[in-house]
């Protein structure tokens, strides 16, 4: 899995054009067919896609596409879970959050406690990409919580990025950050900042 742009003709291009690196070693991906439909849940509609997949022709590895706005096999876009991690952070409990989102509270659970075990890790990964994106940037203050200092984090390298990058949806940013990665359990997790 490699996670790409929403722009599915620009990765198209960039993916013919042998412009995109293999995940796993340091060869170029090529075109190799397309992985099965997958339903992206967004916040009041489902989107059904068929992302593409590829192979590496240096490791012969496949790999699917994953657009940025979504997380590894995460079937609601990283918009909706990004939304939820927001409002728990702001002290809303989960039964709240999946009334307030249309979603089963057992799926929001599972979200907010996947976030809370690698919350410290994702703070500290989030606190030091905001202050490489931007030098000028101060202290980040402290929250009532480690997971509210996680999504904290995040929004300052998000807008960071933006100042730095242009304009780019947070929890995408934070998608392409993590690998897709941000609620799997994962030794490294951080693969380095997209
Ligand atoms: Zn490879």
């Amino acid at each position: 899995m490699k996670i790409v742009g929403t722009d599915a003709p620009e990765v198209e291009r960039a993916l013919t054009a042998g412009k995109l690196a293999c995940p796993g070693c340091a060869g170029r991906l090529r075109p190799w067919g397309h992985a099965r439909v997958r339903v992206v849940r967004h916040r009041d509609e489902e989107e059904r896609r068929r992302p593409r997949r590829s192979q590496c022709g240096r490791c012969a590895l496949t790999h699917v596409l994953l657009p940025e706005d979504c997380l590894l096999r995460r079937r609601d876009a990283v918009a909706v879970i990004g939304a939820a991690l927001t409002a728990k952070a702001a002290g809303h409990g989960h039964r709240r959050i999946a009334h307030d989102f249309g979603r089963l509270a057992a799926t929001v659970r599972n979200w907010l406690r996947r976030f809370a075990i690698a919350a410290v890790t994702i703070r500290s990964f989030f606190t030091v990409l905001a202050h490489d994106l931007d030098p000028m940037l101060g202290p980040l203050s402290p929250a009532p919580s480690d997971f509210a200092d996680a999504v904290e984090a995040i929004a300052s390298a998000a807008w960071a990025a933006v100042g730095r990058l242009g304009p780019r949806p947070p929890w995408s940013f934070a998608s392409a950050c993590s690998g897709g990665r941000l609620l799997s359990n994962t030794s490294c997790p951080y693969p380095g900042a997209a």
